[in-house]
């Protein structure tokens, strides 16, 4: 029926050749668990509060509250 095969990512858009490309990268980009600590000014995520405010302290130059 279709004459594609890519493999689109729900998230992203992106697509890819196989489920497996695909399911690497979500896993890899966009990772199956919610991340506790994301940055407000570059909304990147960090897998502990402690991280993130060391994030904002380096990169922001901001200490956070
Ligand atoms: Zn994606
Ligand atoms: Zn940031």
């Amino acid at each position: 029926m279709s004459g594609r095969t890519g493999v689109r990512c729900e998230f992203c858009g992106r697509e890819f050749l196989t489920a497996g490309e695909k399911a690497a990268h979500v896993v890899h980009d966009h990772s199956s668990r919610p991340f506790p600590a994301r940055c407000p000014v570059c909304r990147v995520t960090f897998e502990s509060p402690a991280d993130l405010k060391a994030h904002n302290e380096g990169v922001h130059g901001a200490p956070s509250g």
